[in-house]
């Protein structure tokens, strides 16, 4: 689980960061300031000649498992698309105590922002039990808002994870292949809260990506911010075939479930959804 040797430097990640948030913009899912990105870093990375400036953190949940590790994460108010032209001004990098529960805030003097994402909780929380439960040494989180995923999460019925993994994943074969546990979906819960930090986590223990019904999505990987990103643009592509399905009166077949499972079988991938 996680990254090699010999491991990225601090430049390398935050230009994967760069290009994750200028994919997020390409597909339309991060107007404004919308969406925000996170990496948890477990080898040693320097910090003092870009990021200067220290101050102490209280974290907003304990993280007793990232204890000395380092969380690149995006500002508040920030935008993804400026992310690659000027990482330093738009990220801060929080190296986590031993206590697990106070963290030093590393930024840049060209920092734009006063705090952390507005989602930092939730990003804390995945990370935290991600490196739990497998040890990974690196884990990326985005959080995205693709309209066409997002619209499909307002219609009652795809709020349903069966009905919404079926639905989607039958537009390209390959789908099921990057998805292979589907899409998890959430309830409307307010954005930063509690409750949607501690349903999310519980979600992306099985999902690599999840609709947060009514706002977006959260997607995870341990390899790359890039397969994090893939993982948004397959459900969203999907999502996209969906919405044209609907506005065109349901005159598309499809993959059926034969097929479906004939493309599993045929890449040996496990799945509960077809
Ligand atoms: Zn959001």
């Amino acid at each position: 689980m996680g990254l090699q040797e010999p491991f990225p430097g601090l430049d390398e990640l935050l230009a994967s960061m760069g290009e994750g948030g200028r994919r997020v913009a390409a597909i339309d899912a991060g107007e404004g300031a919308a969406g925000n990105i996170s990496i948890c870093v477990g080898w040693p990375i320097e910090l003092r000649r870009r990021f200067p400036e220290a101050e102490e953190i209280r974290l907003p949940l304990a993280a007793p498992h990232l204890a000395g590790h380092a969380l690149v994460v995006t500002g508040s108010g920030r935008r993804l698309r400026d992310l690659r032209a000027e990482p330093a001004a738009n990220i801060g990098i929080v190296r986590i105590h031993d206590d697990g529960t106070t963290g030093t805030l590393h930024t840049s003097p060209r920092r734009l922002f006063e705090r952390l994402t507005s989602e930092w909780n939730s990003h804390l929380a995945v990370h935290d039990d991600t490196v739990a439960r497998t040890g990974t040494n690196f884990h990326a989180v985005v959080h995205a808002q693709p309209p066409h995923l997002t619209y499909l999460s307002h219609v009652p019925e795809y709020r349903d994870e069966q009905t919404l993994s079926r639905r989607l994943l039958r537009w390209e074969p390959e789908t099921i292949l990057n998805l292979p546990a589907g899409i998890g979906v959430l309830p409307f819960m307010v954005p930063g809260s509690q409750p949607l930090m501690e349903a999310n986590v519980a979600s992306l223990r099985t999902h690599r990506i999840v609709i947060w019904a009514k706002h977006g999505v959260m997607a995870r990987s341990d390899i790359s911010v890039t397969r994090a990103v893939d993982r948004i643009e397959y459900a969203e592509t999907a999502a996209r075939y969906e919405y044209m399905d609907l506005v065109n009166g349901r005159r598309a077949e499809g993959l059926t479930l034969d097929e479906m499972r004939a493309v599993v079988e045929t890449f040996g991938v496990k799945t509960t959804i077809v």
